[in-house]
């Protein structure tokens, strides 16, 4: 009875461990294209809280995006996480610890792209590890806070260049672009 129970567990031990990691990959894979797409890039395009918080040049951003308590901060913090968190409720379905092994992995990742800040540089063999996985380190994310134009994608650079093809073709909808037409029609009559 023993003996023939064995391979029956064994096929529902390695279920158990594709579904943690199906819903792992899902929780990032997924919560990071629905929060490019919907938080980050919307943000870019036509708010002003992710770019009056994350994007203040006067603070170190190792401070606004791990540190502050300012409510404006951890409100951009929670709106930019809230995708993750619908992605890892339905992914918790296959697998519960797989999805919060997802959100943790997500928040580690989180504090470990703000360390350039800190001076820290990403070893030698861990950037030829990461590098295939399309994962975005440190120095890649370093590049948004330094140009906020380039460099989207939380975790995964893959989502850089469909986010900024994005960003191009809804430019002419954005605040900056409807804010400079404004400026130049009400100075128009001026020069006229
Ligand atoms: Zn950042
Ligand atoms: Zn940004």
């Amino acid at each position: 009875m023993l003996v023939a129970a064995q391979p029956h567990n064994d096929m529902a031990i390695r279920e158990i461990q594709m579904l943690f990691v199906v819903a792992f990959i899902i929780t990032l894979v997924v919560g990071d294209f629905a929060s490019t797409f919907f938080y980050h890039v919307p943000q870019h395009l036509w708010f002003t809280l992710h770019l009056r918080t994350h994007h203040d040049r006067r603070r170190s951003y190792f401070d606004h995006a791990v540190l502050s308590k300012d409510p404006g901060v951890l409100m951009d913090g929670f709106l930019g996480a809230l995708p993750y968190l619908v992605v890892a409720a339905l992914a918790a379905h296959l697998s519960l610890p797989g999805a919060l092994a997802g959100l943790a992995f997500g928040q580690l990742h989180v504090w470990w792209r703000h360390t350039t800040d800190l001076g820290w540089r990403t070893p030698e063999g861990v950037r030829r590890v990461l590098r295939p996985l399309g994962i975005v380190l440190p120095e890649d994310h370093d590049g948004h806070h330094r140009n906020p134009d380039i460099e989207f994608g939380d975790i995964f650079r893959f989502y850089d260049a469909p986010a900024r093809a994005l960003l191009a073709k809804l430019g002419p909808t954005s605040r900056r672009v409807r804010n400079a037409s404004r400026r130049s029609h009400k100075e128009a009559p001026a020069r006229a």
